[in-house]
């Protein structure tokens, strides 16, 4: 593997939420950053700032995940900037909730174009371009485990990935390339927050034997140690960052 000072990393969905806090972590590992987005691009633009400001490298690049050409010139805007591409994170999600009964055909289609085949994009242009020693990095939720009711689309996605996770592992293993995902637990973002009211968080805060929400730094120290070069060995894994809740 190539040291972690010319190792270039692809985040995907990185404007906001834990995509932005992996982004600033991998550029402080010493990771050259492709800070992906859909729409924000003036977030996107500020986080460059930042880690540049910080000492980094880092560039945004527009990209809607679930059109598999827009995910192709994002590897090509890596390549174009940095020369090769080493890790993947599949970071960018949306979560739509409410019971199957309800649940309506442009949400259904929606998260499985931005969850399911946004993470199939990613990982078939990683598995023809990634450098050899890269690693991939894909996200999954705790949901998967929980099972919450009116969770059932999201997690039949992130279940689909976790598969995915799984075989793509057994396919790149030949070239030291590991493929793992992370699956966590409530993480305070818009993501989560959004139609919660204090009363719904106080009791998901209670639920964790550690007795708060994730910091979307407790999921970029795990992503940061998968990346890393202390984690060869570590393939094919879901790893459940949440506290303990499941
Ligand atoms: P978030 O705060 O809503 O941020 C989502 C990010 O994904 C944004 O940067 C957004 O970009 C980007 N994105 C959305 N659709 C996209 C698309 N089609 N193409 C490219 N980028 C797109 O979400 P988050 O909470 O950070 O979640 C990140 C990941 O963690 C997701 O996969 C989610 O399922 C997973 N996760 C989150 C939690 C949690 O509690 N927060 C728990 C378990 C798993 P724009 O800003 O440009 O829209």
């Amino acid at each position: 593997m190539t040291t972690s000072t010319n190792r270039v990393a692809i985040v995907t969905g990185a404007s906001r939420g834990i995509g932005a806090a992996l982004a600033r972590r991998l550029a402080s590992d010493g990771l050259s950053v492709v800070v992906n987005y859909a729409g924000s691009a003036d977030a996107a633009a500020r986080l460059v700032d930042e880690i540049e400001k910080a000492g980094g490298r880092a560039i945004s690049c527009q990209a809607d995940v679930s059109d598999p050409l827009a995910v192709k010139r994002l590897f090509d805007s890596a390549e174009a900037a940095y020369g090769g591409v080493d890790v993947l994170v599949n970071n960018a999600g949306i979560m739509k909730l409410g019971p199957l009964a309800q649940f309506d055909d442009a949400s259904f289609d929606q998260s499985i174009a931005i969850n399911l085949k946004g993470t199939f994009n990613g990982l078939r242009e990683a598995a023809k371009r990634l450098r050899d020693g890269g690693r991939i990095v894909n996200f999954s939720t705790s949901v998967v485990g929980l099972y919450q009711p009116t969770y059932g689309v999201y997690a039949a996605t992130k279940a689909a990935v976790e598969a995915l996770t799984h075989i793509l592992a057994k396919e790149l293993g030949s070239r030291g390339i590991t493929v793992n995902a992370v699956a966590p637990g409530p993480v305070a973002t818009e993501l989560f927050l959004e139609g919660k009211d204090q009363a719904v968080l106080d009791r998901i805060r209670q639920m964790n034997p550690l007795g708060r929400l994730g910091e979307v730094d407790d999921i970029a120290r795990v992503v940061s140690v998968l990346v890393g070069p202390d984690s060869g060995w570590i393939n094919g894994q879901i790893i459940r960052a949440n506290g303990g809740v499941i």
